[in-house]
């Protein structure tokens, strides 16, 4: 519980504006923190496999992966491995100088998308911001992203305007000029917003933040011929997806088509933060020293981690997810309850849609005291993104609280 003034006779302070909270107050009411989120209160302290535990050692079901983060679990003992290793030798050198690493896991980042080049970052925002430039440069007077409403492309001020959700622009207007929100899944739409100062289409191959929304069969398709025929870039926002989430390296794989440009975060280093933005060789060769940087970018650490990601994610790993994944779809669709509308996703990224009246935010809040971790989309989208490394007895045990909370709501 949170200790307020009024719950603490005589520890009132006194400050100059009674409606301000001052510094003092921060400090014991424990809100030194900028309340730039609505957290649960719940405090986890040691995370082992798809568990975790908080500080009363109560043990969780992990079924959010941070969010599409820890493919691999907590603690998992490859990544660690290769982390301490590094974290014995060096920790941080400017990329001013050559590092084998990040070329080691740059080849696997190509061989993987069949593109020609890698830039590391820290964050899917910073991937996305290094995407749209790549595009402006490329695109020379051609200035103009489209993007889909509904998707997300981060929170920093580039990233934000490619973001078609207007109600996350209120008050940091004005946006960066330059970006066309078109309804998502509707090429008809991509067409109609087309002109010659278009440079680059920009979505993400399944919407994530927006409630796992899985796009026509054709659309990427459609969107890769579409971009061929003007000559601009196909730019696939895979922060979320890519990494193995869907059951393939790139969820766009599904639909046999190729980027020109790929962006990548959350699961790529399973925690340590890391960014990356994969491009075509004609894209590369304008991005020539002093158009683009990051400190950070592409710290050994997180390399270190993401190398052993890269190679955990082999075909059979890879086909695994989409098995696993399917069991979980399926076991969720056989339970035939009137509170489910829909649910859909691909490998181990699912949306659980509720009937109209039912919270998911309730649900995940009962979940949670069940001892299983989920996440949320809008009012209705129960988000699932579980590790890879979740067993037949997981799914069982998750759609038992599943289908208690449910009985209860
Ligand atoms: C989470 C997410 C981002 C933003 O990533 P951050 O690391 O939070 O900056 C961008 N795009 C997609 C699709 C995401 O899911």
């Amino acid at each position: 519980m949170i200790m307020t003034a009024e719950t603490e006779p005589g520890l009132s302070s006194q400050p100059a504006n009674m409606n301000q909270t001052t510094n003092a107050d921060n400090l014991m009411h424990g809100k030194a923190l900028l309340q730039n989120y609505a957290r649960y209160e719940v405090e986890f302290v040691k995370g082992e496999g798809a568990y975790l535990y908080d500080t009363n050692d109560k043990k969780y079901y992990d079924f959010l992966s941070g969010i599409a983060v820890t493919g691999f679990g907590h603690n998992h003992p490859v990544i660690k491995a290769a982390v301490e290793e590094q974290l014995n030798k060096l920790w941080h050198v400017s990329n001013l100088f050559e590092s084998t690493p990040q070329e080691e896991l740059a080849k696997k980042l190509v061989r993987s998308s069949g593109l020609d080049s890698v830039f590391f970052c820290n964050s899917g925002t910073e991937a996305n911001e290094a995407a749209i430039k790549f595009a402006r440069k490329w695109g020379k007077e051609r200035t103009q992203i489209i993007t889909a409403s509904g998707g997300f492309h981060g929170r920093t001020m580039g990233s934000l305007s490619a973001t078609g959700q207007p109600k996350l622009w209120e008050g940091f207007q004005p946006m960066t000029p330059g970006f066309i929100h078109v309804p998502f899944g509707d090429i008809e739409a991509v067409k109609a917003a087309y002109d010659q100062n278009v440079a680059a289409i920009m979505v993400e191959p399944v919407q994530g933040e927006s409630g796992i929304v899985v796009p026509p069969a054709d659309y990427l398709n459609s969107l890769r011929e579409f971009c061929d025929e003007h000559n601009i870039l196909l730019i696939f926002d895979e922060v979320q997806s890519g990494m193995g989430r869907t059951g393939k390296f790139f969820a766009h794989q599904w639909d046999g088509v190729k980027a020109d440009i790929i962006t990548l975060a959350k699961g790529i280093a399973n925690g340590i933060p890391l960014g990356a933005t994969i491009c075509r060789y004609d894209i590369a060769e304008v991005m020539v020293p002093g158009t683009h940087g990051s400190t950070f970018g592409g710290n050994p650490l997180a390399i270190a981690a993401g190398n052993a990601v890269a190679d955990l994610l082999n075909e059979n790993m890879l086909s695994e997810i989409y098995a696993i994944g399917n069991k979980l779809m399926n076991a969720i669709v056989s339970l035939n309850t009137d509170k489910i509308k829909e649910v859909r996703g691909k490998g181990l990224m699912i949306g659980i849609e509720f009937k109209e009246g039912i919270s998911a935010k309730k649900v995940a809040s009962k979940l949670l005291a069940e001892n299983v971790i989920v996440g949320t989309s809008g009012d209705t989208v129960l988000r699932l993104l579980p590790p890879f490394i979740i067993t037949e007895k997981e799914i069982l045990n998750f759609v038992l609280a599943l289908v208690n909370v449910l009985s209860r709501i």
